[in-house]
């Protein structure tokens, strides 16, 4: 038996960069995980792997729709799915191998094995029992299901089975408008499958403001996606590897089916903490499922803290990250924080999507006096340049003190823009603060700009 001051359980986001801010913090760590790499739903079946497919079939798509404008002629590229798989496999074989690394290079103890807690500072891996002051749970989530729906990753799939079909489908119905679907959606989509989305409300991306909502949704349809609004799928039923999924419309009540080579589940995620024992410790649970902690990460059994996928809060590979550096943080005797006010969220698709702080129905919701400062791709000279001048750059901020209260993006690598409104909503910054600041030129950062000049005197290329 060994004796650790951290055990985390899950190897994840939030598990594995845990444990190494506890180990630089000079804390006795290790780390449980089962599935046999490093790294969790994100770099195994999540993040990493989705964005393997997307940059690849966004090459592709470049291929067949902007280089011959720009005068590169020839053939676009075929398709080897094998290859693109193989690819895929690659990127997370090389991130995973690279906590590994990081794990030896700390000194961090991985403990391969499914774990649980007989009781408080016990940690049980197989048939060894290790002690540890202080125990963290981080063991994410896993998909959702859906009743009348069975999944057999093959027809009817998760993301875990879309992200290694056999074949790429002719017919792919998607239940669910959530980022998770729409991501994947784009990367069948872009390899020439026929994409339908069923929704169960009457918009996409709950959650997002309102009139990203309906800009990303416009867009999306342009790029040939389909979508069934305010549909109830009641069931899918699969015969010789082709699936039928029914659904009602809300609006009469209707029944209709529609027939598909695979059907991607993508109705959200739920907390897992199968197996830990958490019923017999006495660890107090919310209603969803997840584990319910305070302002340290602690549940009510002292010495017992959950982070990332497992507690409420959006479920976000980085959100996971922030709590793992604090809660190890809080643990070695500082002061480990995560603002919660300042989480961005990105879609990964083209053009990408991204948003952070308040939406503007919050703000109303709230009955703050904010303004809106919007500058649209379309006058970015960059953007002009790459084909890439749909969508804008929206910044609210606050209607007396000018200070940023949230943004939202739809266009080019807006998920890279939406930092600088992270490190400007950090430091309580007015929109005027980004206006006055020189952008360089010709990029789509100035597009950012733009929009915090519209919450003055005007932006000036529109
Ligand atoms: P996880 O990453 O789920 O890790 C938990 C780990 O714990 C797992 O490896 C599991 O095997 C292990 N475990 C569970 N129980 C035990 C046990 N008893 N013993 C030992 N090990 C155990 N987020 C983003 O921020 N950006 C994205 O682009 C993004 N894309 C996504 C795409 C897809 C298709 C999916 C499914 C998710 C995506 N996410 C994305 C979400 C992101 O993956 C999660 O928010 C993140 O992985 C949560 O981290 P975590 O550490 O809480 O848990």
């Amino acid at each position: 038996m060994a004796t650790y001051d951290v055990i985390i359980i899950g190897g994840g986001p939030g598990g594995y960069v845990c444990a190494i801010r506890c180990a630089q913090l000079g804390l006795k760590t290790a780390c449980v995980e089962g599935r046999g790499a490093l790294g969790g739903t994100c770099l195994n079946v999540g993040c990493i792997p989705s964005k393997a497919l997307l940059h690849a079939t966004h090459q592709l798509h470049e291929a067949e729709h902007n280089f011959a404008k720009m005068g590169l002629k020839g053939k676009a590229p075929s398709v080897d799915w094998k290859q693109m798989l193989a690819y895929k496999d690659e990127v997370i074989e090389g991130n995973t191998k690279g906590i590994e690394f990081l794990f030896k290079k700390n000194k961090i103890d991985w403990l391969q094995g499914w774990g649980s807690i007989p009781e408080a500072g016990k940690v049980k891996v197989g048939d060894e029992v290790h002690e540890a002051k202080n125990i963290i749970i981080a063991t994410g989530s896993e998909p959702a299901s859906l009743p009348g729906v069975e999944v057999d990753e093959k027809t009817v799939v998760t993301s875990t089975g879309a992200l290694e079909l056999a074949k790429t489908p002719k017919k792919l119905v998607i239940i669910g408008a959530g980022v998770i679907g729409l991501e994947l959606g784009s990367v069948y989509s872009r390899l020439g499958a026929e994409v339908t989305v069923i929704e169960f409300l009457d918009f996409i991306t709950p959650g997002m403001d309102g009139e990203v909502q309906k800009s990303f949704q416009r867009i999306l349809k342009k790029q040939g996606m389909e979508f069934i609004m305010g549909a109830a799928v009641q069931k899918t039923e699969i015969a010789r590897g082709k699936a039928k999924v029914t659904y009602k419309l809300r609006k009469d009540d209707s029944e209709h089916e529609i027939d598909a080579d695979t059907v991607l589940v993508a109705t959200g995620r739920k907390p897992y903490t199968e197996g830990l024992g958490l019923e017999a410790l006495g660890v107090e649970m919310l209603p969803r499922g997840q584990i319910k902690v305070g302002a340290d990460w602690q549940t009510n059994v002292p010495g017992i803290y959950a982070i990332g996928d497992v507690i409420p809060g959006p479920m976000l590979a980085h959100k996971a990250e922030d709590e793992g550096m604090a809660v190890a943080e809080q643990i070695a005797g500082k002061h480990g924080h995560v603002n919660y006010a300042v989480i961005p969220g990105v879609i990964y698709t083209n053009p990408e999507v991204a948003n952070v702080g308040k939406t503007e129905e919050q703000l109303k919701e709230e009955g703050r006096a904010y303004k809106v400062g919007k500058f649209p791709f379309m006058g970015n000279g960059r953007a002009k340049a790459t084909f890439s001048t749909e969508g804008f750059v929206k910044i609210l901020a606050d209607k007396d003190t000018d200070r940023v209260l949230g943004a939202h993006i739809i266009g080019p690598s807006a998920g890279e823009l939406i930092h600088e409104i992270c490190v400007a909503m950090e430091f309580g910054a007015a929109a005027e603060d980004i206006a006055l600041t020189c952008h360089a030129h010709p990029t789509y950062s100035e597009a950012v700009r733009e929009a915090a000049l519209a919450c003055g005197d005007g932006p000036i290329h529109i």
